[in-house]
C-alpha cells in the first residue's frame, strides 16, 4: 500500500489533503464543533427545512408506520408506500407525467445517463458538469464531447461537427455547483430541437430556488414540455438525501427498467422518504422560502461585491469567492473560523488547478443580523490576506 501514502504526501503538500470533519448543526445553520458554536455558510440545506419540525416530523411517523430500513431493492420489497406518494408529488412539482426516486443524486445520474446512452451514441457536456455527470458518462461508454462552459456558440458548432448515427444527449448543471450560474437552457434547448438531442439538467442546486415556488430551471426559462430529463436530488433543498428524475411516463418507465443504480440497490428508508416527502410539501405550502433564501443572497453578494471581494455568481445563493490558490484559501477559512464562521474552500480536483475559491450558500434560515456581521468578518479577512479589495468603502 505504498502508493496510498505516496499520494496522501502529495495532497498533503499541495494543500489539498482532505477529511471529514464532525459537525453537530444546532438548528439548520448553527453549528457545534470543538464546543464552540459557528455560524455555516456552507449548507445546501438552501431552505433551512433539515430543521423545520413539519418535516421531522414526517420523518419520525415514517418509521412509525414503516420501521427503519426499507429491507429490499425497488423492484423487490422496498417500494414502501412513502415511495408513491413522494414520486407523484415530485411529478406534480415538476410539471411531468411521472417521476422517480434514486438512492442519492449520484446514484441518478449515473444511472440516467448509462440508460440513456452507450456506445455509438454522443454525449454533449458542459465543461463545469457535476462529477456524478461525468461519472455517468464514463459509465456510459457513449463518446463525450465537452463543450466550453455555458458557451452556446462552442456547444453549436460541437454538434454541427461531430457526425452522430446513434442517439444525442445533452447535458448541463442547470445552476452550477461551484459557480453559482445558471445555465442557458433555453439556447440548448433550441439547439437540442434542432440537432434532434435529448436534453438532461441537473437540477441539484436549482430546486428551491429557480423557477415558480421553486420548480427549477426549466420553469425559470419557461420550457415546460421541451426538456426531457429533468433530474434533482432530495438532499439539498428538500432537506433529506436521494435523487429522482422527472419526464414522460415512457422515460420513466424505463428506467425503472433499465437503470442499474436504480436496480441492484437498496431502496431508501421511510424516514427519508418521508423526510423528502414532508419538505416537498413545506415548499408548496410555504413558497416565500424561496423569496428569503434569495434576498439573503443578494444581500451578502452585493454587500462583498461593494467592498471589491471578487465574489461570482449569479442570483443563486451559491457565491463564490474567487481566491486562486489552494493556501491561500485554506488560510481564509481558518481565519474565518476564529471569527465564528464555517466556510468551505473548494480546491482541485473539484475546479481546475488555479481556481480554488471559497464557496459560500447562503440559506433562507440565516438571519440578517448575523449575515452583516459575517459580511464584515469576510471583507476583514479578504483584506487581511490581501484579495483584490477595495480600501475604504462605505457601507
Ligand atoms: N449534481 C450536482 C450538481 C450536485 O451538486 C450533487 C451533489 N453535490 C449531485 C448531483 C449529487 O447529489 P447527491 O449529493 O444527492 O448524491
Amino acid at each position: 500500500m505504498e502508493f496510498c501514502k505516496t499520494h496522501l504526501l502529495k495532497v498533503q503538500e499541495e494543500n489539498l489533503y482532505r477529511k471529514p470533519v464532525r459537525y453537530r448543526f444546532l438548528d439548520a445553520v448553527h453549528v457545534e464543533l470543538e464546543g464552540k458554536t459557528y455560524l455555516s455558510l456552507s449548507t445546501n440545506n438552501y431552505l433551512g427545512l433539515t430543521h423545520s419540525s413539519a418535516v421531522q416530523q414526517a420523518a419520525i411517523d415514517a418509521i412509525f408506520h414503516y420501521g427503519t430500513g426499507s429491507g429490499g431493492a425497488r423492484l423487490t420489497t422496498g417500494s414502501h408506500p412513502l415511495y408513491q406518494e413522494l414520486e407523484e408529488e415530485l411529478a406534480a412539482f415538476k410539471k411531468t407525467e411521472a417521476a422517480v426516486v434514486f438512492n442519492a443524486g449520484y446514484m441518478a445520474n449515473v444511472g440516467v445517463i448509462s440508460a440513456l446512452v452507450g456506445r455509438g451514441d454522443i454525449i454533449f457536456s458542459d465543461e463545469l458538469n457535476h462529477a456524478s455527470i461525468i461519472d455517468g458518462c464514463c459509465l456510459s461508454r457513449a463518446h463525450r464531447v465537452v463543450y466550453r462552459h455555458g458557451n452556446i456558440d462552442d456547444l453549436a458548432e460541437k454538434l454541427k461537427n461531430t457526425p452522430c448515427s446513434g442517439r444525442r444527449l445533452i447535458v448541463t448543471d442547470g445552476v452550477f455547483s461551484m459557480d453559482g450560474d445558471i445555465a442557458p437552457l433555453n439556447e440548448i434547448a433550441a439547439l437540442g430541437e434542432t440537432y434532434e438531442a435529448m436534453i438532461m439538467v441537473d437540477d441539484a442546486h436549482a430546486v428551491g430556488i429557480l423557477g415558480r415556488g421553486g420548480c427549477g430551471t426549466t420553469d425559470h426559462f419557461g420550457l415546460q414540455g421541451r426538456i426531457h430529463i429533468q433530474m434533482g436530488t432530495l438532499s439539498k433543498s428538500l432537506a433529506s438525501e436521494g435523487g429522482y428524475v422527472a419526464g414522460s411516463q415512457v422515460l420513466i418507465d424505463y428506467l425503472i427498467n433499465k437503470a442499474r443504480s436504480f436496480i441492484f440497490s437498496t431502496a431508501l428508508s421511510p424516514a427519508t422518504v418521508g423526510a423528502a416527502h414532508g419538505a416537498l410539501l413545506e415548499l408548496q405550502n410555504h413558497p416565500e422560502l424561496v423569496e428569503t433564501v434569495l434576498q439573503n443572497a443578494q444581500y451578502v453578494r452585493e454587500a462583498l461585491a461593494s467592498a471589491g471581494v471578487p465574489v461570482e455568481g449569479s442570483i443563486t445563493p451559491i457565491l463564490p469567492i474567487m481566491v486562486g490558490e489552494a493556501a491561500r484559501a485554506v488560510e481564509m477559512v481558518a481565519l474565518l473560523k476564529d471569527e465564528g464562521l464555517l466556510v468551505s474552500a473548494i480546491r482541485p480536483p473539484t475546479v481546475p488547478s488555479g481556481s480554488s475559491r471559497l464557496r459560500l450558500t447562503i440559506s433562507a434560515a440565516h438571519d440578517r443580523k448575523e449575515l452583516a456581521k459575517a459580511v464584515e468578518s469576510i471583507i476583514a479577512v479578504s483584506r487581511r490576506v490581501k484579495l483584490s479589495c477595495k480600501k475604504d468603502v462605505k457601507r
